[in-house]
């Protein structure tokens, strides 16, 4: 039976829900009256339920698409202003005992290099990426409890936060591994963690069951209910995900919304980010043998319909996508994405040589971050650094209270100008330095408290003449 707060996956994500919310899309994706009632409500950015947004997805109306597409551009607009939060992945091991498919880290690939960063290794990654001016990371690893046991995880957190590479700092470090134990989410959080990021890959049991037929990412139960084991160890920043390419794509998009609903159902707060990656090719995985791949279209409705579900969460892309595709999906809205990403088991101090390739999958979008920043500030977004929420105790239900107060222009704003200025400073290329100043001048007007752009100036002086850094908000 559906029951958004039980703490039983096979209750809170019930498949047979998941079908009648399919068929009711069905019914209705041409219920004009119902839909635009559905938009309506959207409007009021209180967010949509799975099953109203399951119609506006399924809707194959040209003009009520345009409508759904404009709304999730104002929605973001709202919300997250034009601002764009920059991380990068960090990969410490490929060492996995898991059997995913569709994975090239899968244990049964022999061919794959198996690498896994010491604590020195780390340490030249960290400034590799320090001195790309990257403050925000994600770091990935494979499941394997005795070559990347939590120890490891843990003391590798300590190492990056610890490391002070000229002007350059890891302000917040977003941790994507494998589900664990409630203790080893509470260790995690000591250790100072920003989200917990966890993909579903996809909610459909039976075919969760099929594509990890091994090891102990099989158990769709412990996996679906990981992010309940994190709130109860104390993160109140998780981000939820599929893997597009593996299922139907509606059915997924509903138990994403469904997990949402029953986090905060449970818990009170709802995701801080979803991620939408989609399959690639990658070592040995060929993403067209599998049957449910997603054209750009569909991804870019995907991306509209979860804005306008859930207003509040952070949406991220990474490099899996090429700038084509996320130039389209910004404007949607994602709020969060990648660049200069490497994919590879210690790839940023030394880039791997072709034939001896460690990558997880295939990057779509090459550029370097001094290019991306660039293309966005072109694009009218501001890129930014920020790390203040997490570092202020703003997260969970408190981050949500200020995103409802309104507050984000006073806040948000003048620290995503603040973390710009600082990456111009010191590792822009004098082109992007030059618009991203012009940038900063005429942003500075957008901050509506006058003593907020006042104290903004003033931090903007003292990063300029070199005389502070990490002024935050
Ligand atoms: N081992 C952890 C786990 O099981 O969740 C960490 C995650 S892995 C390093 C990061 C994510 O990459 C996976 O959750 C999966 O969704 C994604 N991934 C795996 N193979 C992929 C592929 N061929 N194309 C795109 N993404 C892929």
């Amino acid at each position: 039976m559906y029951n958004p707060s039980s703490r039983k996956a096979t209750e809170f994500i019930d498949h047979q829900e998941i079908l009648d919310t399919l068929a009711y899309a069905d019914e209705n994706c041409e219920n004009v009256e119902l839909i635009d009632s559905i938009i309506a409500k959207a409007k009021e950015r209180k967010g949509l339920s799975h099953r109203e947004a399951s119609v506006l997805l399924a809707c194959p109306i040209p003009e009520k698409n345009e409508e759904i597409y404009k709304l999730a551009e104002q929605i973001k607009k709202d919300f997250y202003g034009n601002r764009i939060v920059m991380f990068a992945p960090l990969y410490l091991s490929n060492y996995c005992i898991n059997g995913c498919t569709y994975c090239p880290y899968h244990m049964k690939n022999k061919h794959i290099p198996r690498k896994k960063l010491t604590q020195d290794e780390i340490r030249r990654e960290v400034i590799a990426l320090q001195d790309m001016g990257h403050k925000r990371l994600a770091l990935e690893a494979g499941e394997d409890p005795q070559n990347n046991p939590i120890e490891y995880i843990l003391e590798s957190i300590k190492t990056i936060y610890s490391i002070q590479h000229k002007n350059g700092a890891i302000r917040r470090v977003n941790v994507n591994i494998a589900a664990t134990t409630v203790e080893n989410y509470r260790k995690l959080k000591e250790a100072g963690i920003g989200t917990y990021i966890l993909f579903q890959e996809t909610y459909h049991k039976e075919s969760y069951l099929e594509l990890h037929p091994t090891g102990p990412k099989h158990d769709y139960d412990y996996h679906t209910e990981a992010m309940d084991r994190a709130m109860e160890g104390g993160i109140d920043d998780v981000g939820l995900g599929v893997l597009f390419g593996l299922d139907k794509y509606r059915y997924e998009f509903a138990g994403l919304l469904m997990h949402a609903e029953h986090l905060e159902a449970v818990f009170g707060v709802g995701p801080h980010t979803i991620s939408v990656p989609r399959l690639k090719n990658a070592d040995d995985i060929d993403a067209s043998s599998f049957k449910n791949g997603i054209d750009d279209d569909t991804f870019a409705k995907i991306v509209a319909c979860i804005r306008v579900a859930v207003p509040y969460t952070g949406m991220i892309i990474s490099t899996r996508e090429n700038q084509a595709c996320r130039e389209r999906v910004l404007h949607l809205g994602i709020s969060q994405i990648s660049g200069g990403s490497r994919t590879s088991v210690g790839g940023y101090a030394e880039p791997e040589p072709e034939d001896e390739s460690s990558e997880q999958f295939d990057v779509s979008d090459t550029r370097t971050l001094d290019e991306v920043v660039k293309w966005l500030m072109d694009l009218g977004y501001i890129p930014s650094f920020c790390t203040a929420c997490y570092r202020e105790g703003r997260t969970g239900d408190r981050f949500m209270a200020l995103c409802k107060s309104q507050q984000i222009q006073n806040c948000c704003h003048p620290n995503a100008l603040l973390t710009l200025k600082e990456y111009l400073m010191d590792y822009a290329s004098p082109e992007t330095k030059k618009i991203g100043d012009a940038l900063i001048e005429r942003e500075i007007e957008n901050v509506p408290n006058p003593k907020a752009r006042e104290t903004l100036v003033k931090h903007l002086k003292e990063i300029e003449n070199n005389e502070g850094r990490d002024f935050r908000f």
